[in-house]
């Protein structure tokens, strides 16, 4: 699991709402990169914090995007939301068009794009999570009652999530913060994780092919200078 409950959580949904959210299309920042990497940045969400059931995981941004490079296999970014139309990548590990998954069919530059919604969890609704998750993995399937496989029947877990406490595949990843004048650069472990993003993004997409059922891709933020970190992790 990653981290406390200590701010709102949501969790995406398919129905399209009046805010701008949306899954895929094109980045919608200016990029300056300070790695000596070379990537295709991907935009998987962008979320309009106007929507009050967006968690304040940003303050003073507009929006929260959620970038990945999926061409560079297995790749770790950090970039830092500078404005609201710009983003300063400083750290990017992963080779660029890696052929080390040659069966799977790699998107194209562009990921497929949907308006999307989003809906605030309760505290009961993720203490449901919590549990099912912790059940399915260290107990059986009847220590789960009928209401409980309801809902996370009905609400489709694993999905998208931002904010609360999170299932972690390999635990939380350990990561100092890629910016150089950061305080926070020769530390550690000190980054929350804000959200995390399944293989099944919207229906009928899945961002990994068919056995990326467990895959997950784990954006954290330095609490100091609000670099986000991302990663991917399966079980
Ligand atoms: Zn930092």
């Amino acid at each position: 699991m990653g981290y406390l409950y200590t701010q709102g959580a949501a969790r995406i949904v398919a129905e399209p709402c009046e805010y701008k959210h949306r899954f895929g299309g094109e980045p919608i920042h200016c990029i300056e990169n300070r790695s000596d990497t070379e990537f295709v940045l991907h935009s998987l969400y962008i979320l309009d914090t106007t929507d009050l059931a967006v968690p304040r995981v940003l303050p003073g941004r507009k929006w929260l995007p959620l970038y990945y490079p999926m061409f560079n296999d297995g790749a770790e970014i950090a970039y830092q939301v500078v404005a609201d139309d710009s983003i300063v990548v400083h750290r990017v590990y992963g080779d660029l068009f890696t052929d080390l998954w040659e069966d799977y069919q790699w998107p194209s530059n562009r990921l497929p794009e949907h308006r999307i919604g989003v809906r605030p969890l309760s505290y009961d609704d993720q203490k449901t999570l919590v549990y099912g998750f912790t059940a399915a993995e260290h107990l059986n399937d009847d220590s789960i009652s009928k209401g409980d496989k309801e809902y996370l029947r009905r609400c489709g877990y694993p999905f998208t999530q931002v904010g609360g406490i999170q299932r972690m595949m390999q635990s939380v990843p350990e990561q100092t913060c890629a910016n150089v004048e950061c305080k926070n650069c020769d530390y550690s472990n000190q980054h929350t994780v804000f959200a995390v993003v399944w293989n099944d993004p919207v229906p009928g997409f899945k961002l990994w092919g068919e056995y990326g059922g467990y895959t997950q891709i784990i954006f954290q933020m330095c609490p100091i200078c609000q670099t986000i970190q991302v990663c991917s992790r399966c079980d």
